[in-house]
Parts: C-alpha cells; structure tokens; sequence
C-alpha cells in the first residue's frame, strides 16, 4: 500500500478498498519509524492529518469525494499553512505560525488531500543540496551519506523514501527538477505564472514558481489540475484556461520532435550521466521520435545573469526580516539598529546572508547599471535562444545536473555549488517549464532526464514523461531503508 502511486492510491480511495485514515496513519507510522535518518520533514502535523482524513472519508462516504480526496501529500516549508509552523527551514522564521494559507495549500485542502506536514529544504531555498537548513542536512534515501539535492530536498527524500507518495516543492532556478533527479522521482517546474505564489514565501520573484512531486507524470498533473489557474492575489499569475492535464497523458509519441542542445552535453557533465541520459534518449527513438542537435548559445552566462538576479531579488526580498514585523528578534537591543543587525545576524545563515551582500552589491548606485541591468539584457537573450529552438522542434531534452548526488560536506565551495545549477536555471530566466524525469542509474544513484518545453507547454512535457514511464520501470524503483 506504501509504495503505490498518488494515482493508484486515489483509485484505490475511489473504490473503497483504501481508507484514507488507514493510509494516512501507515504513512505517519513509517514517517515516525524512518524519517530520524533522512530528515526530511520540519514540522509532521500528526493530529491534523489524522483529522483531515477522517474528513475525507466522511465526505467520500456522502458522496462528495474529487478526484483527489483523502490522498496523502506533503508541503515544502516554504508554502504559508494557517496555524502551522512555516519556518522556510531558517532560525529567522523557527516560531512563524501563518495565519492564513498559500493559494496552492488552499486549493490542495479544498481538493480534500491530506498534507502529513512540512518538508526540509535549503533556507530560503537558497540551495543545492539541502545543506543549508538550519534543522540539519536532508540525507538521500538511496545511500544515506549523499545529499538530496535542494533545495525541495526534503520534498524528494520523503518521497523517494514512500513516506508520501507526492509533496509540493518551489523552483527558482532548479529546486525542484535537480532534487527529483538526485533522489530518482518525478518533478515538474511550470511555467512562470501558471501557478499562483501567493502565500509561497518569497525568495527570487520573477524565478520562483511552485510545482508537484511525485513518483509518476501522471501524479505531477493530477496535482496540477489542482494547482494551476489563475488567482487574483499574484498579480504574476496568467489568467489563462487550465486544461486537464491527464487528458493528453497518453498521446503517441510518434513523430516528436526533440532537440538536444550542444551546450547541454559538454565539458563538465558525469560521464555516467551522459551514458543513461543518451540511453533514455534512444527509448524515446524506439518509441517514434526524431532527435536532431539545436543550440543554446547563450548557456554559458546562465549562471553568472541568475546568480545576479536571484541574489538582487532575494536582498529585497528579506528586508522583511527585520526583528519587528515578524521572525526571530535578538535579546536585549540596546536600540533599534542594534535590533535590526543583531536579528539578522542572528537569524540568517551563511548561505542567505551571502546572497543578500551579493544582491545588495549589484543593486548598489554605480554597480546597478555593470550588473543588474546587464543581467536583465542577458537574461532576455536566454529567453530568446529557447524560443528559437522551439521553432524548430517540440521539446528539448538533457540531463538535469551534471552529476548524481554528492556526498554531504563534499562540495564546500560555493562556486562549485553554483555551477552545478547549469542545466536548470536558465529555465527559470527564460519562465519555460521543465520537468525532471527518473531514466537510470549511475553508481547506486538516481539520474534524472530533464525534459523543457514552450510556455504553457506543460501537457506535452506530461505526455512525454509519462508514455515513456508506460514504456519503463526506472521510476518504480526504491531504495530499502532498513
Ligand atoms: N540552486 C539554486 C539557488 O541556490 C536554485 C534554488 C531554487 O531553485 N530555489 O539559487
């Protein structure tokens, strides 16, 4: 029962021959049992799940179930829950209770599924590899030692570990398509704008974008038939028909047409993920489509343009964060200022306090027009390299991260952490969406194909990745845990 899909277990609720609340306390069961080696939960929210789903079923039995009721899932820390701890895995928000719900939770709760708690993450989602938490390192299911990738870490580890079958996680420039493929599952990063980011706390605003976890594509669009659409509260969010994205799921892939950009397999990139990336590639020929090289020229300033921006954003971003408002505040302030330093000093850890001098620098008179706005003309040029290649074909794929999973406390430079976000963050510059898809192994670890399409071009990205796991069984497999 564990190890079923989000799709199988709500079949499995639809029918009867699964109760929600029989679910729910065996997945807070192995949470309990399990999740003291992995960490990959903040806050589990025992009692109100328990709760929720007596709900469901109560509902279920009057006749009042959707699709999705009673089907258990988990919350990145980062989306606002009434009455829930939120701390965005950060000392400065470790006693923020939110008095209102993020639109996504809202629509989540209203689809009647049942949130187990709120997953780890990077602070701020400021991250790789979920080191940057202030409650502890994430560890990956599939060798304990590794990391899960971030910063939706904790996310991915809970669900690569069958403690949910699918979680919500946010991407900025990455976050939840390099994770899903550290941790072998299946994550998709909508277009900018499709989903609302109300109540998601803010980390880079014109990057950041919520999107489903899951073991399976067809688990990614049954949550995002719940959470796309337009909501007047993000002025960013498009007011755009929702389709139903289980519709297309399993439309024939013959005839796709798929670009491999150049620059996407270059120096730098693991050769055994190349290996397995090539090799799903070839499925996909079996399968009846055509493969034709295209080019990305502008790939090589991906990191520099978002490691502007992001961190430029971000500074603005945590003024917030000032001792008074709300989050953590120092003891004892002699005055205002030294409440305002001691706080954020207090508060912040050291990966956040460098993005917020980078991004404060870039903003500052005599650098904005050198950096800022350079960034913004560079990330335009980004934006036009995966138009014109759409041109030409249909869906552009690749390896999600030049590497699988590294150990935790192995990558210590930041740089070299930055550069590993090769492959994604210019996805999030360009506001395409992306989806990470489980196509192999490399040394015992999870390798993710990345799948890109045209905005709004989520139900092809879906079909895509679903046909081909019709196909295959890399995403059924599970690491043991005992
Ligand atoms: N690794 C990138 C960063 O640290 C992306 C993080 C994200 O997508 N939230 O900014």
């Amino acid at each position: 029962m564990l190890d079923m899909t989000l799709a199988e277990m709500a079949r499995g609720l639809a029918s009867g021959e699964l109760k929600s609340s029989e679910l729910t306390k065996a997945l807070l069961d192995r949470i309990e049992q399990h999740d003291e080696k992995i960490n990959s939960f903040i806050t589990v929210t025992r009692d109100e799940a328990l709760e929720a789903a007596d709900a469901a079923d109560a509902a279920r039995a009057r006749g009042e179930a959707g699709a999705l009721t009673g089907a258990p899932i988990a919350l990145k820390d980062i989306f606002c829950t009434k009455d829930v701890l939120t701390t965005c895995a950060s000392h400065m928000l470790d006693n923020f209770v939110s008095p209102y719900d993020a639109t996504v939770v809202e629509r989540l709760k209203a689809a009647g599924t049942v949130s187990l708690g709120k997953t780890n993450m990077d602070e701020f989602a400021m991250g790789s590899s979920n080191e940057n938490s202030f409650f502890g390192p994430v560890h990956n299911p599939w060798n304990l030692d590794h990391v899960p990738g971030g910063s939706s870490g904790g996310s991915a580890a809970a669900i690569a570990a069958g403690f949910v079958p699918a979680a919500m996680g946010t991407d900025t420039g990455g976050s939840i398509r390099q994770p899903a493929s550290f941790c072998g599952i299946t994550g998709l990063k909508p277009t900018y704008g499709r989903v609302s980011r109300y109540g998601i706390i803010a980390y880079a605003s014109s990057l950041d974008q919520a999107g489903p976890m899951a073991r399976t594509a067809e688990d990614c669009a049954l949550l995002m038939n719940v959470i796309a659409g337009h909501d007047q509260r993000d002025s960013t969010c498009v007011n755009q028909d929702v389709p139903d994205y289980t519709a297309e799921l399993d439309k024939p892939l013959k005839g796709l047409r798929i670009g491999l950009p150049v620059e996407y397999f270059g120096e730098g990139l693991d050769a055994g993920v190349e290996k397995v990336v090539r090799e799903a590639i070839r499925t996909y020929e079996a399968l009846g489509a055509t493969v034709v090289e295209v080019s990305l020229p502008h790939t090589r300033l991906a990191i520099p343009t978002y490691y502007v921006i992001a961190p430029a954003e971000a500074s603005s971003n945590l003024s917030r964060y000032d001792g008074v408002r709300f989050g953590h505040r120092c003891d004892d302030p002699k005055d205002l200022i030294d409440m305002y330093l001691r706080s954020r000093a207090e508060g912040f850890g050291e990966e956040v306090k460098r993005r917020i001098l980078m991004g404060t620098h870039t903003l500052s008179e005599g650098f904005y027009d050198a950096y800022y706005r350079k960034a913004q003309r560079v990330r335009r040029l980004i934006r036009q390299d995966f138009i014109d290649a759409f041109e030409k074909v249909d869906v552009l794929m690749g390896p999600a991260a030049p590497t699988p999973a590294f150990g935790i406390g192995q990558q210590s430079d930041p740089i070299q952490m930055y550069l590993g976000d090769i492959y994604t963050i210019a996805i999030n510059l360009a506001g395409i969406p992306g989806i990470s898809v489980p196509v192999g192994f490399t040394d015992g670890l999870p390798v993710g194909l990345q799948i890109l399409g045209p905005h709004f071009g989520e139900s092809r990205l879906l079909n895509t990745a679903h046909v081909f796991q019709q196909n295959t069984d890399w995403h059924t497999r599970r690491p043991t845990l005992d």
